[in-house]
């Protein structure tokens, strides 16, 4: 016997948790106004020095990123079809030998939203597909509890495929992998990301910060802002934090709903 709650009642524990606090204020999208957020239109017109909530660092554009893999097939690519046509049997690192299927991401090539997870794990090994097992069920009910539809928006991961056991990515793993990532944020154009745990949070940031820490900050990516919250496994295996990732969330559908039309 196992003491660990089932995820069908978590689920349902977080379905009953967002109506609650959905009667409570009123309306599940009906925030209080948070303050100004950074989006990729007023970036534009601004100093790095004048960003709102960003690090001191040199401000990065995506293209600089991809351009130092400019001699890879598949940097001119120009589109999400053709990307995964060009990198689905990526042999960069060790992991490609290992996996049963390439795990590229499923959404709208044209989402606002991209949400961004660690690396595929057995299920989404088997399937092909991102977030499909017991955590995959949870975050489509953390998406739906914030008016987004799984199919709305863009998932993807840090590593394209799984590491053995789910063991954390090794830095070297990140560093073959990520330039694939960057190519899709490049096509997607999302406005916003949500990035679900600290591994997808440090890695897609170059933080070396804890989760509590990040889950508190306004971040951006070459100029997208980013959310980071607890990924759904996490919150399988402690109910007590959804409180925590419904801010979040919510923190989320605020700066969505203040993007620019
Ligand atoms: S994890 Fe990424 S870099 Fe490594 S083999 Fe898979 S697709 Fe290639």
């Amino acid at each position: 016997m196992t003491n660990e709650p089932r995820e069908t009642d978590l689920a349902t524990e977080l379905e009953r948790f967002v109506k609650e606090q959905a009667s409570r204020f009123g309306d599940v999208i009906s925030y209080v106004p948070a303050k100004r957020v950074t989006t990729e239109k007023n970036i534009a017109s601004m100093s790095i020095a004048s960003i709102p909530s960003v690090p001191s660092v040199v401000l990065v554009t995506l293209e600089e990123k991809l351009s130092l893999h400019q001699n890879e097939p598949w940097h001119n690519a120009k589109s999400l079809k053709e990307l995964e046509a060009l990198i689905n049997n990526c042999q960069k690192c060790a992991l490609g030998a290992t996996r049963i299927k390439f795990v590229f991401g499923v959404g709208d090539p044209h989402a606002k939203v991209m949400v961004i997870g660690e690396a595929p794990g057995a299920d989404e090994d088997a399937s092909g597909e991102p977030f499909v097992g017991r955590a995959g069920q949870l975050l489509n009910k953390m998406l739906a509890a914030v008016e987004f539809k799984r199919e709305e928006v863009f998932i993807a991961n840090i590593l394209k495929s799984r590491p053995p056991n789910n063991r954390d990515p090794k830095p070297e793993e990140v560093a073959a992998c990520e330039p694939y990532l960057w190519k899709q944020i490049s096509l997607i154009q999302p406005k916003l990301i949500l990035c679900l745990g600290r591994i997808a949070g440090t890695n897609l940031l170059k933080l070396n910060e804890s989760l509590g820490k990040m889950r508190n900050q306004d971040y951006n990516f070459c100029g997208i802002p980013v959310v980071v919250t607890y990924h759904p496994a996490a919150l399988m295996r402690n109910p007590d934090w959804k409180h925590g990732a419904w801010e979040d969330l919510k923190r989320l559908r605020r700066m969505y709903e203040e993007l620019p039309a």
